[in-house]
């Protein structure tokens, strides 16, 4: 394990059984887990490289039991660490040892389906599969799709601004979330947007969406639901080079259509998914893209067939369109397993995520091709490529010497290469531990900053998921937080709003 995380403070191990007392007190029953092999099931998230027990976890099951637990935590700087489902794979919610880990899983309450809205309002354990099998029978679906759909929480969606196949044309969570309620570490208890469209005063809903944990804990999350397309067909196209199937991703965003979902996947990760779950994937081709359009059948029928044109352009070699839903559900049951059948081949891999503009994709799937040789380990890829999002799985054996470490500075090569030309870390998985001492390669001193002013207005002590995002800590004073001591501010000669 290569990034450090804060040093535990041995006052709060040292306090850990009047703790875990106190916990009980706000959580009775079962909600808090101290037992040190109870405990064993939380010490990772999806980043399973790095492990940390924590001092307690929490599951509380009301948003008053939330208020307090963080009230108390406040009070006794004792740093907070939530959790959902536990997917994350940036090792967002890797516990601390002197930490508690409050985990939602407990809340997971369809709260209500509101058809005539177009929305549901859900506690935040539900699982993002969850929320679609509570409205399909009326014809709707929560667009959002991550592959981890079956496990992860909407709460750690919104926490990570997650994505899916759906997302190039229905958004990721950001665009679909409408409304939140959750607590701040102080307690307090504050609501954000709800059933309507826009929200008055600035934008703190897309402020929260997205930020991993470290601004409060959301207790309730009101989304959008979308009705069922009336058709959807999936194109299989494959291709003797991933620069040509990058080439027709660009040349069909070009000619202005946007597919319901556009994925690619190179030779070894078509294998591997082939291997698992029998799709029906071409096997001799280099890159194999998943084209999906949706909306009326007319409509569908007429962009089935540009959109082949342009592939037969691009130097594609083999086309499949699917004829029943069940090969469409296939085709994208191996995209979807693409991860654990990744996981099948080799004994660990890292699962990377940086975004770029799309037209640089053959760039850098070349940069990747040489990397992966100056690292001399493999890498299979599988992407959103509609979106421009990579996912570069990096294939090691942590049995091995100096494996991960090496596998850590590749992966960390791969994000480099995403900044240098013009694209971003992280495309859904989040900054967490993963990614945080990669944020000066696109952030300056000054941005760093401003986003951590923005944490302070939020949580002064930096009690909620430290050592997570930000490389650097500074205290808030340090960051021009105005401190009034005894009734007197600084600088009183200045006016005052
Ligand atoms: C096989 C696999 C495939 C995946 N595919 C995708 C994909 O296609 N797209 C994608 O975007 N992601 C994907 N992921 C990553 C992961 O599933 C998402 O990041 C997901 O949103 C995490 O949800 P979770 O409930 O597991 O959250 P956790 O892992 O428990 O937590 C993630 C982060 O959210 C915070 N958090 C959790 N709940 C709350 C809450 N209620 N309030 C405040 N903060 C909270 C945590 O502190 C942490 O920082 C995949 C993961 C796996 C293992």
């Amino acid at each position: 394990m290569s990034v450090r995380m804060p040093a535990p403070n041995g006052a709060i191990l040292a306090r850990r059984r009047e703790i875990v007392e106190a916990l009980r007190r706000i959580v009775p029953g079962e909600g808090v887990v101290a037992d040190a092999t109870e405990l064993k099931p939380f010490e990772t998230d999806g980043l399973t490289a790095y492990r940390q027990v924590p001092l307690a976890a929490v599951l509380p099951q009301t948003t008053a039991q939330v208020a307090a637990v963080l009230r108390y935590c406040h009070a006794n700087d004792i740093p907070v660490v939530p959790r959902g489902s536990g997917t994350s794979l940036s090792g967002g919610a890797l516990p601390l040892a002197d930490g508690v880990l409050l985990v939602l899983s407990r809340f997971n309450r369809i709260l209500e389906i509101d058809i005539d809205n177009r929305c549901a309002v859900v506690q935040p354990g539900v699982t993002n599969l969850g929320i679609t099998k509570a409205v399909e029978h009326q014809g709707f679906y929560y667009a959002p799709d991550p592959s981890s759909q079956i496990a992860c929480s909407i709460g750690g969606n919104v926490a990570e601004n997650s994505g899916g196949v759906h997302c190039l044309k229905y958004g990721l969570t950001a665009n679909n979330v409408l409304g939140v309620e959750f607590v701040t570490i102080e307690g307090e208890v504050i609501r954000l947007g709800g059933k309507h469209l826009d929200s008055e005063g600035y934008d703190l809903l897309g402020l929260l969406t997205g930020s991993e944990g470290l601004l409060g804990v959301v207790t309730e999350v009101t989304v959008r639901i979308l009705q069922k397309p009336e058709t959807a067909r999936a194109l299989l196209l494959g291709f003797p080079t991933s620069e040509q199937a990058g080439a027709c991703v660009a040349a069909i965003i070009g000619q202005g259509i946007i597919p319901g979902g556009m994925e690619m996947m190179d030779r070894p990760a078509i294998h591997a998914a082939e291997a698992f779950v029998h799709a029906g994937y071409p096997l001799d081709v280099e890159a194999l893209l998943i084209v999906e359009l949706d909306g009326p059948k007319a409509e569908v029928d007429h962009l089935l067939a540009v959109v082949e044109g342009i592939a037969a352009a691009e130097g594609a070699v083999t086309a499949k369109v699917s004829q029943s839903e069940e090969e469409r559900a296939r085709f994208w049951a191996g995209r979807k397993a693409a991860f654990p059948a990744v996981g099948r081949i080799s004994p660990d891999y890292l699962c990377m995520d940086g975004t770029i503009p799309r037209k640089e994709l053959p760039r850098v799937l070349a940069g990747m091709r040489a990397l992966s040789e100056r690292h001399g380990l493999a890498v299979a890829n599988v992407f959103h490529a509609g979106d421009g999002n990579l996912h570069p799985l990096i294939l090691y054996d942590a049995a091995k010497d100096d494996e991960l470490e090496r596998a850590e500075a590749f992966g960390n090569d791969i994000l480099r290469l995403c900044v240098e030309v013009g694209g971003v870390l992280t495309g859904e998985h989040g900054v967490g531990v993963e990614k945080r001492d990669l944020m000066p390669e696109m952030f300056s001193e000054d941005d760093l900053r401003h986003q951590q002013r923005v944490k302070c207005a939020f949580d002064d002590k930096h009690l909620l998921n430290p050592g997570k995002m930000f490389p650097v800590l500074h205290r808030c004073a340090e960051l021009g937080r105005m401190h009034v001591h005894r009734g007197q501010v600084p600088f009183p000669d200045l006016p005052r709003f």
